[in-house]
């Protein structure tokens, strides 16, 4: 955490609440002037690169650690408070979006600030879901990688949603994770997302349609039995493996998740 020494704020002047700066006051018209002093951690195998961005970080005045891996981010990331985190997705053994679920895994809520060589939505698509703030897509300028970093570190490290916990079920929304007790369970994006729906409510009872509604992006037929379909094999991963029937079938009504299992 740093303290900031700067002058105080002119009468009738709104302060900053600063995150990086234990939550101090910071005046607005000084905010340009204190974000320069950041901590960065960069992450990128391509030696050259990372040494580039490290050494147009330091000539901005902010200082900048690099990992090479992902397995040294982890270890940085776990004993450093970075400001933010440059992430480059293509690394070697795990990639970065494996890196980043891995630090929002364990509670580290620096702004991630992904990098690829690739400007596909998917990949895009794929960071942010995995806990990522920002994307740039290389070759791009310093100026601009510079520009995104500083809106990141002015916002500081977002609330992240709470891990769900319904039971012995828990459910990550931002890691996308899912566990019955101590085991981790592998679900589809539907399944995940009908799970969610259910878990938002516990014990309140679901319509078809109102499932429909909450897990589908498109209104599918209402004869259709996809909602009959995918709750099964929903309790095929959470519950039967366990020996539980949290999921409940309501005759006439729908269904519902009980809260007590
Ligand atoms: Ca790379």
């Amino acid at each position: 955490m740093q303290v900031y020494d700067g002058p105080a704020c002119l009468a009738g002047e709104r302060p900053f609440a600063s995150p990086d700066w234990d939550r101090t006051l910071i005046p607005r018209s000084c905010l340009a002037a204190t974000i320069v002093r950041m901590r960065v951690l960069v992450v990128e195998d391509e030696v050259k690169m990372a040494a580039l961005i490290r050494r147009g970080l330091e000539e901005n005045g902010q200082a900048a650690d690099v990992a090479g891996t992902g397995e040294e981010a982890l270890v940085r990331a776990g004993s450093t408070e970075y400001d933010a985190i440059i992430l480059d997705v293509m690394l070697p053994q795990i990639d970065g979006f494996e890196v980043c679920r891995r630090l929002r895994q364990n509670s580290v809520w620096a702004p991630v600030l992904m990098l690829t060589a690739r400007d596909a939505v998917e990949d895009r698509i794929a960071g942010l879901d995995t806990g990522a703030d920002d994307y740039l897509t290389k070759p791009f300028s310093f100026a601009e990688l510079l520009a995104r970093l500083r809106a990141l570190v002015r916002r500081g490290p977002l609330e992240r949603e709470a891990v769900l916990s319904v039971g012995s079920l828990r459910l990550d929304p931002a890691t996308h994770q899912v566990w019955r007790g101590e085991s981790e369970v592998q679900l589809s994006a539907k399944e995940f997302s009908l799970l969610e729906t259910f878990m938002r409510q516990p014990g309140r009872v679901f319509s078809r349609f109102e499932l429909l509604e909450h897990a589908w992006d498109y209104s599918y037929e209402n004869r259709s039995n996809i909602i009959e379909v995918y709750v099964r094999y929903l309790r095929e991963k959470v519950d039967r493996p366990f020996g539980v029937r949290s999921i409940q079938t309501v005759r006439g009504s729908g269904y519902r998740l009980r809260d007590d299992i």
